[in-house]
């Protein structure tokens, strides 16, 4: 008996998947061409299942920056900022993020993972209460199990649940925070935000908006769903990523909280981990110049949303609830995604499997995100590949019978 045998049930199932001959967790690019090319098994690849939101991977500048970073000042910080200090270039990074949002404050972590666990684990505790949407990310449900908070967790995106739960606590000590999303990772549907802000004041409850998948896609500016809808100084923690829209890796929480900063000394996520490379940094920090200077990359991103949205449900597919660089495409058997899933990989297009049960109400979809460095060809080519092997599939109807809206 040995000590892995308690994961005899995980690999039966990943044995079932490999049999049909799909390994989606083993997909090895064998180059990356562009922000929206790779190579794959020899083959030229078309990516739809990245979070390349603004197609900044490969910009010139950051990539110039960053390799000046290692030249200027070395690869790693070989430590954590609490022990081992912090460079000029986090300072920089964290003023320019809370100049973008407006805060006075803000923390960088060395992964957006880190900054949802440092975040939820520190700021509630035994005495609080943690309210959780029930879709939210991994990494916010880590946090609240790295934490000591009771948690209560609300329908999805349901702002009258939330208020029926608060409501049953009465007027318990503790303080009340509340997480929720901008954008929903897996089918890219928005919270109701301007409702959840109407319950955390009747409540008297602190708001924390996860904008990971919404920074650089939604608001004016780019700052998120808070900023589209309106709401953002009733939004107490912004906490958002630098692995999607900003193209490398990292995380942050910005807010304007009075007495924010002692979290740098009571957060462990932030307190015992390396911090951020010079040229993550430098990388990042050219991302988000160019995200606040070049708002037309947002203007095609969301043309684009909408070309592969609308195309896929012209042709018939059962897609997400919303139109955002997020696209599920539901498919009910789980074997049947595997197959389709498999089959655009082998016609040079990657996406996304998702399947049951680490998806939103145990579903079986593929999950594709939308670049704006995607070109119209390279949606139509996207959406009619996928229609005529959904067709294949039985996913489809005949091409006669299909009705378009
Ligand atoms: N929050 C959400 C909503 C996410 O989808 C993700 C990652 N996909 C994260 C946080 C974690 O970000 P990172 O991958 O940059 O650690």
């Amino acid at each position: 008996m040995s000590i892995l045998e308690k994961f005899a049930a995980l690999n039966n199932r990943y044995d079932h998947l490999k049999q049909v001959g799909a390994d989606p967790f083993a997909v090895k690019f064998d180059d990356i061409i562009s922000c929206v090319e790779g190579v794959v098994n020899g083959k030229k690849t078309l990516l739809f299942g990245t979070n390349n939101y603004l197609g900044l991977t490969f910009d010139d500048e950051a990539k110039a920056e960053s390799i000046e970073a290692i030249r200027r000042h070395g690869t790693g910080t070989t430590g954590s900022r609490i022990a081992n200090g912090s460079y000029k270039g986090h300072q920089e990074l964290e003023r320019a993020l809370a100049d973008f949002y407006g805060h006075t404050h803000c923390m960088v972590f060395s992964t957006g993972y880190q900054a949802n666990l440092g975040m939820i684990s520190t700021l509630v505790g035994k005495d609080d209460h943690l309210f959780l949407d029930a879709d939210s990310h991994a990494s916010i449900y880590d946090g609240s199990r790295l934490g000591h908070a009771p948690v209560v967790r609300f329908r999805h995106n349901n702002p009258d649940d939330l208020a029926k739960r608060l409501r049953r606590m009465g007027d318990q000590p503790g303080d009340k925070l509340i997480v929720v999303e901008g954008i929903y990772s897996m089918l890219g549907d928005t919270a109701p935000l301007k409702e959840f802000v109407d319950v955390k004041r009747e409540y008297g409850a602190y708001l924390m908006v996860d904008e990971a998948h919404s920074m650089g896609v939604l608001g004016e500016h780019g700052r998120g769903l808070a900023e589209r809808e309106g709401v953002e100084d009733d939004v107490d923690f912004v906490v958002g990523t630098f692995s999607k829209s900003l193209a490398s890796v990292g995380g942050f929480c910005v807010s304007s909280l009075e007495g924010f900063e002692i979290l740098r000394l009571a957060s462990r996520p932030y307190m015992f981990t390396a911090s951020l490379p010079p040229a993550i940094i430098s990388s990042t920090l050219s991302a988000l110049r160019t995200l606040r200077a070049e708002p037309q990359r947002r203007t095609k991103l969301t043309a684009n949303s909408r070309r592969f949205y609308t195309g896929l449900r012209a042709a018939g597919f059962h897609v997400g609830p919303e139109c955002s660089p997020i696209v599920a495409v539901m498919v009910e058997q789980p074997e049947v995604a595997v197959m389709f899933w498999k089959r655009l990989l082998e016609e040079g297009m990657y996406l996304n499997l998702a399947l049951p049960p680490a998806t939103p109400n145990s579903s079986a979809f593929m999950r594709s995100s939308v670049s704006a460095a995607h070109t119209d060809e390279q949606i139509d080519f996207a959406v009619a590949l996928m229609t005529r092997v959904g067709r294949e599939l039985g996913l489809l109807p005949e091409e006669n019978n299909v009705c378009a809206f």
